[in-house]
């Protein structure tokens, strides 16, 4: 036979707001039914797709819940959470600190000099109305301004392309050669558009800045601030055609940038182009040139080895190439890693389904089948190099044949799973989350696929990981009953554990709880030999042979805490706290992660506060018991 003890724990720090939200909830002898709900339209930001995030059973946006700005949390019909989390922020916090989601739209601009701006974002991105030799394209944030324009003296009217949410600069760069840009999460995407054979492979840009430095690395410009860190990134450039035939367009990679410095903040920054793509005959035209600029607060870190750039580090390009990428890349593999330390409170044995979603943005229609697999070590994606990259397992945690360009969803459960526990048992169990994951094409002589990275503003990836609200202990009463002699109790401690009692039999449980004074499981308090962080506690016994439940007791902690069958200020509700220790002798665990906060078997309590059974414990009950019907 097993021991196990399980007690409520005093939350010694409270935010006011929710203190004052549980003194005034409403008090119920039963349990609360399951409130049909509609999720809004305002509730699904833009990143996804109202709809389709409905159609999966979500009913409602669950704020309160969301660990950051880059992720946002759903609660689902069956009582089930889903977070999403993002590779760049999706919200913002506005003047007045009020947390919103973004909105790239292009929307006009009151701000001085300016035409055009995105719409809700605290990285804001200002087009002129035409660039005129002074007129620059400015990007600002936390006090940092970056400021582009072509470098040629062309009286150019800027276009508002509805279709594209984009601003566009046609012939900026003289007949045939125009710029379009858009907003996105992280910055601007710069697009050169080209429509015929150029007189030359160079296009210069003007670049101004305000509290940041350029370095020049092997692919981008990397701009620090005064401390040494990255801020943006003027990301690689890539170049793709309009052939669209043979399962493609054609694209080039060997492309470059230059920068030097004019003056004081002023730099000219030169993008130079793959002359052999577009002099080749088999290049279409137009042709598009893909510059990002981005600041660089990316939650996924990412990055691609290539067997033919041994020494080549690549973590700024906007895609993972992974496949057969032409001969001067060779064969690419992409390296995706998340940082799981704001989720670690979710149950990770709960997680009924991790989705990586995914996509591809090559123009590409071969057939390509890509494995996801785990590296066997830890890496970091600014030094991650093909010379130096880990080992990687030979087994398929999920597959998917890829052909034309949009989201792939990769099932990566398992792996989500052991990296949220690492995380929660401080690298005891589960496996490093710097490991993060491998993309291998299966066939290496198949033509490259191009993921999004973290990098691309417009496509990003994210990963949606659904889990339970609710943790099992692991044994059951097999009688489906649990006796409890409460006569030691103090008349309103009494009162207040029948009241539990009841709460926990109106629900639709297989299992009931009854008083019988005559149980050896006992419901008393105790005043000596207790501690202060608990305020009561379940103790039980099971047989390990088939893990059946042998005895339960509650005892609440007199010695440190005061007890009232009211919800009073400053003393701890008898009912609610009855509730939590019932479900623990019922054989539920306690759950911590804040979106629990409402449960009765969330592990924290305060005084004062009144909690009842919700559906994340009723369905943890019914997964032990079934439902009556
Ligand atoms: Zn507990």
């Amino acid at each position: 036979m097993e021991r196990g003890i399980d007690m409520k724990k005093l939350k010694i720090m409270l935010s006011i707001t929710i203190v004052l939200t549980l003194v005034f909830s409403t008090f119920s002898f039963s349990a609360s039914a399951i409130e049909p709900t509609t999720l809004a339209r305002e509730d699904v930001p833009s990143i996804l797709d109202y709809e389709e995030v409905k159609s999966q059973g979500a009913v409602r946006r669950l704020r309160e819940n969301e660990e950051n700005l880059s992720s946002i949390v759903f609660e689902n019909s069956d009582g089930s959470n889903s977070l999403y989390v993002f590779t760049q922020n999706v919200k913002y916090a506005d003047t007045d600190g009020t947390i919103r989601d973004i909105d790239n739209s292009i929307v006009h601009s009151n701000v001085s000099g300016y035409k055009y701006q995105n719409s809700k974002n605290d990285l804001l991105t200002l087009f002129p109305n035409k660039f005129d030799g002074s007129s620059m394209i400015k990007l600002s944030y936390n006090g940092y301004d970056i400021s582009i324009a072509p470098e040629i003296n062309l009286d150019v009217q800027s276009q508002y392309k509805k279709s594209q949410n984009a601003v566009v600069y046609p012939n900026a760069f003289g007949d045939g050669i125009s710029l379009s840009y858009t907003s996105n999460y992280s910055g601007i995407k710069e697009e050169i558009i080209i429509d015929s054979k150029p007189q030359n492979n160079t296009f210069s840009f003007l670049l101004e800045l305000h509290g940041l430095v350029p370095v020049l690395g092997p692919e981008s410009i990397a701009l620090y601030d005064d401390k040494g860190q990255i801020i943006s990134v003027i990301g690689q450039v890539d170049i793709k055609d309009s052939s669209n035939s043979n399962g493609g367009y054609n694209f080039s990679l060997n492309n470059s940038l230059d920068i030097e410095t004019l003056s004081d903040n002023k730099y000219r920054v030169t993008v130079a182009i793959d002359q052999e793509f577009l002099e080749s005959s088999n290049t279409v035209y137009p042709v598009v040139v893909d510059p990002n600029i981005s600041i660089n607060k990316t939650y996924q870190k990412d990055t691609t080895v290539y067997t033919n750039k041994p020494t080549g580090n690549f973590w700024s390009s906007a895609y993972n190439n992974v496949g057969d990428h032409g001969t001067s890349y060779g064969i690419g593999t992409g390296f995706v890693q998340f940082d799981f330390s704001a989720y670690k409170e979710i149950p990770f044995d709960g997680i009924t389904s991790a989705i990586y979603r995914v996509y591809e943005g090559s123009g590409k229609t071969n057939s390509s089948t890509i494995d996801i697999r785990q590296p066997s070590g830890a890496w970091t994606d600014t030094s991650l190099t093909y010379n130096n990259r880990p080992g990687i397992s030979s087994t398929n945690i999920a597959s998917q044949t890829i052909t034309t360009s949009k989201y792939y969803e990769f099932n990566i459960t398992s792996l989500v799973k052991s990296y949220i526990q690492y995380e929660k048992t401080s690298g005891a169990k589960g496996a490093n989350p710097k490991r993060g994951m491998a993309l291998v094409a299966r066939s290496s002589s198949a033509s490259s696929k191009h993921f999004c990275s973290a990098q691309h503003g417009n496509y990003p990836p994210v990963l949606k990981i659904t889990y339970t609200n609710y943790a099992l202990l692991g044994p059951k009463w097999s009688s489906r009953n649990c006796k409890f002699k409460i006569s030691e109790l103090p008349t309103a401690y009494q009162n207040g554990v029948r009241d539990a009692i009841n709460s926990w039999n109106a629900v639709n449980i297989n299992f009931s709880f009854t008083v019988d004074n005559n149980s050896s499981n006992r419901i008393y308090c105790k005043s000596s030999g207790m501690t202060q962080g608990t305020v009561a506690y379940c103790s039980y016994s099971w047989y390990t042979s088939n893990m059946n439940f042998a005895s339960a007791e509650i005892v609440f902690n007199t010695q440190y805490h005061t007890f009232s069958y009211n919800v009073t200020s400053g003393n701890f509700h008898i009912a609610s706290i009855a509730r939590h220790e019932l479900g623990h002798a019922l054989g539920l665990g306690d759950v911590y992660i804040d979106s629990n906060a409402y449960a009765v078997m969330y592990g924290y309590s305060s005084p004062g506060e009144s909690v009842s059974i919700k559906s994340a414990d009723i369905i943890g009950a019914q997964k032990i018991y079934g439902s009556r019907s």
